[in-house]
């Protein structure tokens, strides 16, 4: 980390353009004259006197702008805000949390079904991890997952949730639901941790299922020309799903679906939600028609009535997931739900 000091500022904009010199002054490192690797940098700016008084706090203040930026899209700058200070002690909070919730086994999974509507079947189970507070409070992963990516806590509960969820499934398929599968949200960073094809290998082994029953859900936040696309072509080798989750919502879809073995979309709810416009019905036709075209499933996502469904059939869609079939259960629930819909019981 540098420090950079800019005195007798008159406009904002003047720390602006520092910002995005400095930025483009740091975009590669020249190692020899025909070999430059590609390197970035993010900014933080705090402002005297406006933000803090004293040089301990401005920096501090840097920090946390400098922090609240995505960790996924460098080469940013950002201003500092009270906003970002509430959101950095809410994130400490939340960190210390879920620290405390992984430790004493407070973490659980709910599950929710996707149904072919053709085959009158229930093809797979999403897993959804919650917190739950001492109090018995349900805390949803929108309040977690961020700060569990930040802070790389999301490794260790991936693994966590990548084990409950093979176990769950490995006991269904005993229990008769030979046929049914796992889908397991993956993130970016879990993705990007080298030790993630091993944890997946092993845990996938461990509970004696088969790699074809698992679907991993990722997003389009990763970028593209990493290792991902050597690991998701392993895993797609051995037999294992993958699903582009909340497909169309990302930054590089296409170029996305180019580099990746993707067997799945799944559409957002946010275009299901949409149809009634014509734009969003044009969004959805398009996604059904590039997955058609590349060979691949499609699933939508966060379906809640009738008339959705009616068009989406229309449109050759069979496969659903949404609170119209059922909302993300406890396992017990799950249960009860599975067997009073006919569909292939499971006992346990
Ligand atoms: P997602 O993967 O897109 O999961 C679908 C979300 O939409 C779930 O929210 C589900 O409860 C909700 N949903 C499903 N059908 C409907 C519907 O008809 N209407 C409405 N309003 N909502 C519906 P949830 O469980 O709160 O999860 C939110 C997000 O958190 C997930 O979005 C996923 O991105 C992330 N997440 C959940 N579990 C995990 C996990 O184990 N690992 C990682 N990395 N992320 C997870
Ligand atoms: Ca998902
Ligand atoms: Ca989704």
């Amino acid at each position: 980390e540098f420090v950079v000091l800019i005195r007798d500022v008159a406009l904002v904009t003047d720390i602006e353009d520092v910002a995005i010199r400095v930025i483009d002054a740091c975009s590669y490192l020249e190692i020899h004259e025909s070999q430059r690797i590609p390197i970035s940098i993010d900014i933080g700016i705090a402002n005297y006197p406006n933000d803090a008084t004293d040089a301990s706090d401005l920096l501090r203040f840097a920090h946390i702008a400098l922090h609240s930026l995505d960790s996924m899209r460098h080469g940013n700058y950002q201003f500092y805000s009270e906003n970002q200070r509430t959101d950095h002690r809410e994130g400490i909070m939340m960190t210390g949390e879920l620290i405390q919730a992984m430790q004493e086994d407070r973490m659980e999974l709910h599950y929710q079904p996707i149904y072919c509507l053709k085959t009158d079947m229930i093809i797979s189970v999403e897993a959804l991890v919650r917190l739950r507070t001492r109090e018995g409070e349900i805390i949803p992963p929108d309040d977690f997952i961020d700060v569990a990516e930040r802070t790389g806590l999301i490794v260790p509960l991936g693994a966590w949730v990548m084990k409950k969820a093979c176990m769950q499934l490995a006991l269904w398929q005993k229990n008769g639901a030979k046929d049914l599968c796992m889908s397991i949200n993956v993130s970016p960073v879990q993705l990007g941790d080298h030790g993630f094809f091993n944890l997946l290998e092993t845990t996938v082994r461990e509970s004696e299922i088969n790699f074809g029953s698992v679907e991993i859900e990722i997003v389009e936040r990763q970028q593209v020309g990493t290792d991902v696309d050597l690991i998701l072509t392993r895993l797609r080798n051995l037999g294992v799903k993958i699903a582009v989750d909340d497909f169309g919502t990302g930054y590089s879809s296409l170029s996305y679906l180019h580099a990746y073995p993707v067997n799945e979309l799944k559409i957002d709810k946010s275009f299901v939600d949409r149809m009634l416009e014509k734009s969003g019905l044009s969004i959805v036709e398009t996604i059904i028609s590039l997955a058609k075209n590349l060979g691949m499933q499609v699933v939508a996502e966060g379906v809640e009535t009738e008339n959705q469904i009616t068009m989406l059939k229309e449109r050759n869609i069979d496969i659903f997931q949404g609170y119209y079939f059922a909302k993300p259960m406890i396992l017990d629930d799950y249960l009860l739900w599975h067997k009073s819909h006919k569909v292939t019981v499971i006992p346990q």
